[in-house]
């Protein structure tokens, strides 16, 4: 296998710009497309290539990354006939950071194989942090083989790099994650929401509790962020709502549901509708009423 040296990246926004950053730190020729090209303007001063459309970035590269927002996006990007799978050359390797749906990792990671291609998926979780600081935990599914491959490339983003099994494991592994989030959120929502109703100080309840056993990232960071009076994304509310109708969807194709998942997407969707949703997930705080 010849030295990976040449990544083409897709999708410049909170999370792809960090990443890029760090690709370019490490040497690597990075090609860049983004959908509102002065999102990458930075990254081009900086060195990385432009190109004017997804397919031109996927060609001629070892490595094709993609961050992007939605599966529908994902499933433009990949399918598209100017777009990934017909315009990367045999024997790329093909990775989704995107957080998407296992099915459409799946249906990628056959297409890909088509055409000797090696599809990945790898969503991230760490928030804009991690991929500012090269922290994030990389969700990985696909081929193992592929996975050792391109292990090196992963740590240069990421901390902890995990192999999950087989096309659509990392992002089943994503799901849970963003499961669990949601419900630390709204979890910490509720508790200030008491206080509010109780008539206490919010701020004191916080500071009592947050460091205890009712503790979490979500309590210190995100939503203090918001008892702040900061709600710019880390990582915004609508991709949150995304992440739980992705999984959602996933259960109900299988005839299953989880409850606090279903309740905390309703409040997700309200809060989106309501014109919230490209403002942080700590702005669940006001569906509370806590600010
Ligand atoms: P973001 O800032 O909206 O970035 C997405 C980028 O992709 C935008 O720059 C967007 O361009 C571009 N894009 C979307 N569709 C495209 C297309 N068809 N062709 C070319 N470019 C396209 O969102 P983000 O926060 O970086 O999140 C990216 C993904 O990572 C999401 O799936 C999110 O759920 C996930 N994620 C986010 C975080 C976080 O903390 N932020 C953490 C873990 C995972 P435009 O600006 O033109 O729309």
């Amino acid at each position: 296998m010849a030295e990976i040296k040449k990544i083409g990246f897709i999708g410049t926004g909170i999370m792809g710009a960090a990443m890029v950053e760090h690709f370019l730190d490490a040497n690597f020729q990075v090609s860049v497309y983004n959908r509102t090209k002065s999102k990458a303007e930075k990254l081009i001063e900086r060195g990385a290539i432009w190109c004017e459309t997804a397919g031109l970035c996927a060609k001629n590269q070892d490595v094709v990354m993609t961050m992007v927002g939605y599966p529908k996006d994902v499933e433009q990007i990949y399918f598209a006939d100017d777009g990934i799978l017909n315009s990367a050359s045999a024997g790329t390797f093909l990775v989704d950071m995107t957080t998407s749906s296992h099915e459409l990792a799946e249906k990628i990671f056959a297409a890909a194989q088509e055409k000797n291609l090696h599809a990945l998926d790898a969503p991230v979780t760490g928030g804009d942090i991690g991929a500012k600081n090269a922290t994030l935990t990389i969700l990985v599914g696909g081929a193992e083989i592929d996975f050792e491959i391109l292990k090196p490339v992963f740590e240069v983003v990421g901390k902890k790099i995990i192999y999950l099994g087989a096309a659509g494991a990392g992002q089943k592994t994503k799901a849970c994650n963003q499961i669990a989030v949601a419900g630390a959120l709204a979890g910490a929502c509720e508790a200030l929401a008491y206080a509010k109703i109780f008539n206490l100080d919010v701020e004191k309840v916080f500071d009592a509790i947050s460091s205890g056993a009712a503790g979490s990232f979500q309590m210190s960071s995100v939503v203090k962020k918001g008892l702040d009076g900061d709600f710019s994304p880390g990582f915004m509310l609508k991709h949150l709502a995304k992440d739980l109708s992705i999984a959602a969807n996933s259960l109900n194709q299988n005839n299953e549901n989880l409850q606090i998942l279903d309740e905390i997407l309703s409040e997700l969707k309200s809060m989106e509708n309501g014109g919230h949703g490209a403002e942080g997930t700590q702005a669940l705080l006001k569906f509370y009423h806590v600010v």
